[in-house]
Protein backbone atom coordinates (compact mmCIF):
# COMPACT_ATOMS: atom_id res chain seq x y z
CA UNK A 1 0.00 0.00 0.00
CA UNK A 2 1.42 3.31 -1.11
CA UNK A 3 -0.65 5.26 1.54
CA UNK A 4 -1.16 5.30 4.98
CA UNK A 5 -3.99 8.10 5.15
CA UNK A 6 -5.93 9.63 2.86
CA UNK A 7 -7.95 13.43 3.19
CA UNK A 8 -10.84 15.08 1.31
CA UNK A 9 -12.38 18.17 0.84
CA UNK A 10 -15.52 18.41 1.88
CA UNK A 11 -17.62 20.86 -0.31
CA UNK A 12 -17.84 19.87 -4.12
CA UNK A 13 -15.85 16.73 -3.01
CA UNK A 14 -17.14 14.70 -0.27
CA UNK A 15 -20.67 16.47 -0.36
CA UNK A 16 -22.63 19.15 -2.93
CA UNK A 17 -21.27 22.52 -2.50
CA UNK A 18 -23.90 24.56 -0.80
CA UNK A 19 -22.05 27.99 0.23
CA UNK A 20 -21.75 28.53 3.84
CA UNK A 21 -24.07 25.60 4.47
CA UNK A 22 -25.01 26.33 8.25
CA UNK A 23 -27.85 23.44 8.06
CA UNK A 24 -27.19 19.95 8.79
CA UNK A 25 -30.40 19.09 6.54
CA UNK A 26 -28.82 20.29 3.13
CA UNK A 27 -26.17 18.28 3.28
CA UNK A 28 -26.35 15.75 0.63
CA UNK A 29 -23.38 13.32 -0.46
CA UNK A 30 -21.66 13.07 -3.95
CA UNK A 31 -22.52 10.59 -5.85
CA UNK A 32 -20.77 7.24 -4.47
CA UNK A 33 -19.03 8.63 -2.01
CA UNK A 34 -20.09 6.19 1.04
CA UNK A 35 -19.14 3.69 -0.49
CA UNK A 36 -15.62 5.16 -1.96
CA UNK A 37 -15.14 5.75 1.72
CA UNK A 38 -16.28 2.68 2.66
CA UNK A 39 -13.19 0.94 0.36
CA UNK A 40 -10.64 2.62 1.72
CA UNK A 41 -11.29 2.50 5.42
CA UNK A 42 -11.68 -1.23 4.26
CA UNK A 43 -8.07 -1.14 3.18
CA UNK A 44 -6.62 -0.14 6.15
CA UNK A 45 -6.04 3.90 5.55
CA UNK A 46 -7.03 6.86 7.81
CA UNK A 47 -9.69 9.43 6.94
CA UNK A 48 -9.52 12.84 6.88
CA UNK A 49 -11.15 15.90 5.91
CA UNK A 50 -9.41 19.03 5.21
CA UNK A 51 -11.46 21.97 4.35
CA UNK A 52 -11.65 26.02 3.94
CA UNK A 53 -14.44 27.44 5.74
CA UNK A 54 -14.17 31.46 5.56
CA UNK A 55 -17.27 31.79 6.68
CA UNK A 56 -16.64 31.60 9.89
CA UNK A 57 -14.18 34.18 9.82
CA UNK A 58 -16.30 36.53 8.12
CA UNK A 59 -19.39 36.40 10.54
CA UNK A 60 -21.52 34.53 8.39
CA UNK A 61 -21.25 30.58 9.87
CA UNK A 62 -20.20 29.87 13.68
CA UNK A 63 -17.76 27.04 14.58
CA UNK A 64 -21.00 25.41 15.98
CA UNK A 65 -23.10 25.11 12.78
CA UNK A 66 -20.11 24.17 10.87
CA UNK A 67 -19.54 21.59 13.39
CA UNK A 68 -23.25 20.53 13.19
CA UNK A 69 -22.75 19.92 9.12
CA UNK A 70 -20.03 17.86 9.96
CA UNK A 71 -21.72 15.88 12.34
CA UNK A 72 -24.29 15.29 9.34
CA UNK A 73 -21.16 13.87 6.99
CA UNK A 74 -20.08 11.87 9.29
CA UNK A 75 -23.86 10.47 9.65
CA UNK A 76 -24.09 10.02 5.96
CA UNK A 77 -20.76 8.96 4.86
CA UNK A 78 -19.11 6.80 8.27
CA UNK A 79 -16.28 8.15 10.56
CA UNK A 80 -13.50 10.06 9.76
CA UNK A 81 -10.15 10.07 12.40
CA UNK A 82 -9.76 13.93 11.64
CA UNK A 83 -11.27 17.07 10.82
CA UNK A 84 -9.30 19.71 9.96
CA UNK A 85 -11.15 22.93 9.24
CA UNK A 86 -9.52 26.67 8.49
CA UNK A 87 -11.92 29.60 9.25
CA UNK A 88 -9.87 32.38 7.62
CA UNK A 89 -10.12 34.28 4.60
CA UNK A 90 -7.90 34.85 2.09
CA UNK A 91 -6.72 38.38 3.72
CA UNK A 92 -5.89 36.63 7.06
CA UNK A 93 -2.51 35.16 5.29
CA UNK A 94 -2.87 32.03 7.56
CA UNK A 95 -0.68 29.01 7.34
CA UNK A 96 -4.08 26.64 6.96
CA UNK A 97 -6.28 27.88 4.41
CA UNK A 98 -5.70 25.93 1.18
CA UNK A 99 -3.80 26.06 -0.98
CA UNK A 100 -1.22 26.66 1.98
CA UNK A 101 -0.46 23.23 3.37
CA UNK A 102 -1.17 23.78 6.88
CA UNK A 103 -4.82 21.52 7.00
CA UNK A 104 -2.94 18.76 5.18
CA UNK A 105 0.15 19.10 7.38
CA UNK A 106 -2.24 19.03 10.76
CA UNK A 107 -3.89 16.05 9.58
CA UNK A 108 -0.90 13.86 8.56
CA UNK A 109 0.18 14.55 12.23
CA UNK A 110 -3.34 14.04 13.65
CA UNK A 111 -3.08 10.51 12.10
CA UNK A 112 0.66 10.08 12.92
CA UNK A 113 1.48 9.55 9.05
CA UNK A 114 4.09 11.12 6.85
CA UNK A 115 3.10 13.60 4.50
CA UNK A 116 4.72 11.33 1.64
CA UNK A 117 2.51 8.54 2.45
CA UNK A 118 -0.78 10.70 2.69
CA UNK A 119 -3.15 11.48 -0.56
CA UNK A 120 -5.47 14.89 -0.75
CA UNK A 121 -8.69 14.67 -3.07
CA UNK A 122 -10.67 17.63 -4.21
CA UNK A 123 -12.49 19.11 -6.30
CA UNK A 124 -10.39 22.68 -7.07
CA UNK A 125 -6.96 23.37 -8.08
CA UNK A 126 -6.41 24.69 -4.13
CA UNK A 127 -6.74 21.30 -3.00
CA UNK A 128 -4.23 19.98 -5.04
CA UNK A 129 -2.18 22.61 -4.14
CA UNK A 130 -2.38 22.28 -0.86
CA UNK A 131 -1.60 18.59 -0.83
CA UNK A 132 1.63 18.77 -3.17
CA UNK A 133 2.72 21.74 -1.27
CA UNK A 134 2.58 19.45 1.83
CA UNK A 135 4.37 17.17 0.32
CA UNK A 136 1.67 14.75 -0.28
CA UNK A 137 -0.13 13.41 -3.36
CA UNK A 138 -3.13 14.55 -5.05
CA UNK A 139 -6.00 13.61 -6.94
CA UNK A 140 -8.27 16.31 -8.68
CA UNK A 141 -12.48 14.78 -8.95
CA UNK A 142 -13.60 18.14 -11.27
CA UNK A 143 -17.35 18.99 -11.15
CA UNK A 144 -18.71 21.72 -13.37
CA UNK A 145 -17.14 24.42 -11.64
CA UNK A 146 -13.25 23.23 -11.78
CA UNK A 147 -11.64 25.30 -14.08
CA UNK A 148 -9.67 23.99 -17.19
CA UNK A 149 -6.24 24.79 -16.14
CA UNK A 150 -6.70 23.39 -12.53
CA UNK A 151 -7.54 19.57 -14.48
CA UNK A 152 -5.05 20.65 -16.85
CA UNK A 153 -2.45 21.36 -13.96
CA UNK A 154 -3.28 18.27 -11.61
CA UNK A 155 -1.14 15.60 -11.67
CA UNK A 156 -4.12 13.22 -11.47
CA UNK A 157 -7.60 13.32 -12.51
CA UNK A 158 -10.22 10.92 -11.51
CA UNK A 159 -13.44 11.25 -13.28
CA UNK A 160 -15.36 10.69 -9.71
CA UNK A 161 -14.99 9.35 -6.47
CA UNK A 162 -14.77 5.62 -7.01
CA UNK A 163 -12.05 6.23 -9.88
CA UNK A 164 -9.84 8.30 -7.32
CA UNK A 165 -9.94 5.51 -4.77
CA UNK A 166 -8.99 3.53 -7.62
CA UNK A 167 -5.91 5.37 -8.13
CA UNK A 168 -5.42 5.16 -4.49
CA UNK A 169 -5.29 1.42 -3.84
CA UNK A 170 -3.73 0.74 -6.67
CA UNK A 171 -2.79 2.94 -9.41
CA UNK A 172 0.29 3.82 -11.03
CA UNK A 173 2.69 6.30 -9.89
CA UNK A 174 2.95 9.65 -11.18
CA UNK A 175 6.11 11.46 -11.22
CA UNK A 176 6.33 14.65 -9.26
CA UNK A 177 6.37 17.62 -10.27
ZN1 LIG B 1 -6.57 29.37 8.05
Amino acid sequence: MRFDAAFFDRDGTLVRDVPYNAAPAAVEPMPGARAALDRLRAAGLRLGVVTNQSGIGAGLLTYAQVAAVNERVEALLGPFDTWQVCPHDDSAGCACRKPRPGLVLAAAAAVAAPPSRCVVVGDIGRDVAAGLAAGAAAVLVPTPVTLPKEVRAAPVVAADLAGAVDWILDGPAVPAR
